[in-house]
């Protein structure tokens, strides 16, 4: 089928508001979160239904053309921007909360379901999906499976691969692999639903899934610490993990660079004072108030053994609410100033005071101006860093990142611990993966996708 029968087929297969012809398509389908541009795209394609998916994917499997899945548009390696050529699919019309069993706990929706959408319908039911993130209002379930999101709770409830009970994906030709069974316990054969978890897009298009459920819990209270040491961090963390056990559902770190700017982005008084070495954010929920008598038994304890300098603890789900604005306004914070290069490794929490010292040095040997931004999920081994370099030294964000992911690698750590590989860390994913399992994901592609249509280019050329 040439190219212009394909879209042509593709109107009459979507109609008026499920096709959009190049020129037409709104400049928002090639803009990521922060503002990074793609390229115009041939079509954009707004299926209703798997059904859709299904006919549209054999369409543009037989004549060729490539596809990008879009959901929010909240990833940050650049996968889901379009490039010349390609058509974007759209989950955005594809956005029912279909079931939720209470008994079971779970819920069956659709891709394009937006995370707060349905963290806030659960709420109503004294029900939770457990991932949150800082793109809840955008992000989608689609693309958080696709990404396999981590986010504020895997501490507690692990990333989005944990919380998937069974996936409905459609491949390149338009096959539906109907893995939606409301099972948790299903060992017959390899569970298929792990090959599409994580692999953005380049493997299938996720259409609907089985989530997991929990309870939403009765209390939750955060508290905000201080410390000079990072052996004081590491202390804290052993500390808060044995008194809260499962009620520890987040542990984030603020190095003084991070909490300063982001204290400044907010506008509003500090909730501690400015100065200390590193800040750690706190959350710990259960079915009731205990678990605030706990949080704050284990802060004074922490205090008294001298793990932390200074703490706060919330008093109202206001306070709660505003102490994480500091962690979930982390885009904001890394961009005060630009140019910048950004980073999402994972670490052994060991390990994270000397890489962090060692790539200070790397980037002041690169350029004396460059100042480093660091926080992260702590408890999750994840640091996310930011390195602004001067403007008129563009070629510096290249050196920090030839300075950084072989540091990484050097750990044994991952180049990306969950944005991702997308377009932009594709030339370093040899830093955390083996050439045996690049040359299995090669396999996997093209054994699913023969013809390379679904998000060409994207984790590996
Ligand atoms: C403010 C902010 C905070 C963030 N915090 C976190 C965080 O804490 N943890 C974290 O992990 N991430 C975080 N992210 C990154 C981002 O929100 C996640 O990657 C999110 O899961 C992406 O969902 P999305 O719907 O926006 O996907 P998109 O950005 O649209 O797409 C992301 C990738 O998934 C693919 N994709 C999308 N939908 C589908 C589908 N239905 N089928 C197949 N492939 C698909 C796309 O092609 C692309 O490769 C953050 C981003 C922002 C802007």
């Amino acid at each position: 089928m040439k190219l212009d029968p394909a879209l042509e087929a593709l109107h009459a297969l979507l109609g008026e508001r499920g096709f959009v012809r190049g020129p037409a398509v709104e400049e928002r389908y090639r803009l990521d979160a922060v503002g990074r541009p793609g390229e115009a795209p041939l079509a954009l394609l707004r299926p209703a239904d798997t059904g859709q998916v299904s006919r549209a994917l054999a369409i543009c499997h037989g004549a060729g053309l490539p596809v990008v899945p879009q959901g929010g548009r909240t990833g940050l390696v650049q996968g889901q921007l379009p490039r010349a050529g390609e058509i974007v699919l759209s989950t955005e019309r594809m956005a029912a909360i279909e079931a939720i069993d209470a008994d079971a706990g779970m819920a069956t929706v659709q891709a394009g379901v937006v995370l707060q959408a349905l963290q806030e319908r659960l709420d109503e039911l004294g029900l939770m999906f457990p991932l949150d993130l800082g793109a809840r209002g955008s992000c989608t379930i689609g693309g958080n499976i696709s990404t396999n999101a981590g986010g504020n709770r895997v501490i507690r409830y692990g990333m989005t691969r944990e919380l998937v009970v069974g996936l409905e994906v459609v491949l390149a030709d338009g096959t539906v692999l109907d893995g939606l069974r409301p099972v948790i316990k299903n060992n017959t054969g390899p569970d298929l639903k792990h090959l599409f978890i994580g692999s953005e897009g380049i493997l299938g298009v996720v259409t609907r899934a089985i989530l997991r459920l929990v309870p939403k819990p009765g209390a939750r209270v955060v508290a905000l610490c201080a410390a000079a040491e990072f052996s004081q961090v590491r202390a804290l963390l052993r500390h808060a993990r044995g008194r809260l056990a499962g009620e520890l559902t987040a542990f984030e770190v603020m190095w003084d660079s991070y909490f300063s700017r982001a204290v400044q982005v907010i506008g509003r008084a500090a909730p501690l004072a400015p100065g200390h070495a590193f800040y750690m954010l706190l959350e710990a929920a259960g079915p009731d108030s205990g678990c605030v008598a706990r949080l704050e038994g284990m802060l004074h304890d922490a205090l008294q053994e001298g793990m932390v300098s200074d703490a706060v603890l919330a008093k109202s789900e206001g306070e709660n609410a505003r102490l994480w604005e500091l962690r979930d306004r982390s885009v904001e914070v890394s961009r005060v100033t630009v140019p910048i290069v950004t980073f999402d490794v994972s670490l052994p929490i060991a390990a994270m005071e000397s890489f962090v010292a060692q790539l200070r040095t790397a980037t002041l040997a690169i350029d004396a101006r460059c100042d480093m931004v660091v926080y992260g999920h702590l408890g999750d081994g994840n640091l996310h860093l930011t390195v602004h370099y001067p403007p008129e030294r563009p070629e510096a964000a290249s050196a920090i990142q030839c300075a950084l992911y072989p540091l990484v690698g050097s750990y044994r750590g991952s180049v990306s611990a969950e944005h991702g590989i997308g377009i932009m860390k594709r030339e370093f994913l040899a830093h955390s993966r083996s050439p045996q399992e690049i040359a299995a994901m090669r396999a996997l592609k093209a054994c699913l996708d023969p013809k390379s249509i679904l998000s060409p280019g994207r984790i590996f050329e």
